[in-house]
């Protein structure tokens, strides 16, 4: 366990100092805001959606550092996937964190690492702000004026 909490605490802490995808998106399709009120964790994701597929994602905002590598984290494994791949990883990994349920290394690749994070009640909605913003996200039915292709696909 020791192995795994380093490992765990390692990932966390260079995606927090290194933010993968840490910006706006000027042209997004959706920008939604998370809060998390219980830590004080702020996140704006941006979506950039085309066919159907996330063309492009990031974020910004500020928090600890496991809203912030969650964060980072899930950008970098979301973008390309579809609206159902994105919201059943979503769902994995909130039952992995909120449970500490075992889950298929396949469909959660690195994402494993925040499994620890169940052991720590007060910070599983630190971890699943993202993904939570990230649903509300994909689910915005508003047309939104700056996009100028997707409509056409599937
Ligand atoms: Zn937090």
């Amino acid at each position: 366990m020791a192995d795994l909490n380093e490992l765990y605490q390692e990932m966390i802490l260079e995606h927090n100092t290194k933010p993968r995808n840490f910006r706006a998106i000027a042209d997004a399709s959706r920008k939604t805001e998370g809060y998390n009120p219980l830590c004080g964790d702020r996140i704006t994701l941006f979506l950039k959606m085309e066919n159907g597929r996330v063309a492009d994602i990031s974020f910004q905002g500020s928090g600890c550092a496991i809203s912030k590598a969650s964060a980072s984290m899930m950008t970098t494994v979301i973008k390309g996937k579809t609206k159902p791949e994105a919201e059943a990883l979503a769902d994995v990994f909130r039952r992995m964190v909120s449970s500490g349920a075992q889950a298929a290394p396949e469909a959660v690749g690195k994402l494993a690492v925040f499994a620890g994070v169940s052991e720590f009640p007060a910070r599983v909605k630190c971890a699943t702000l993202a993904w939570h913003t990230l649903l509300a996200g994909l689910e915005e039915k508003t047309d939104h004026p700056v996009t100028t292709e997707g409509e056409n696909g599937s």
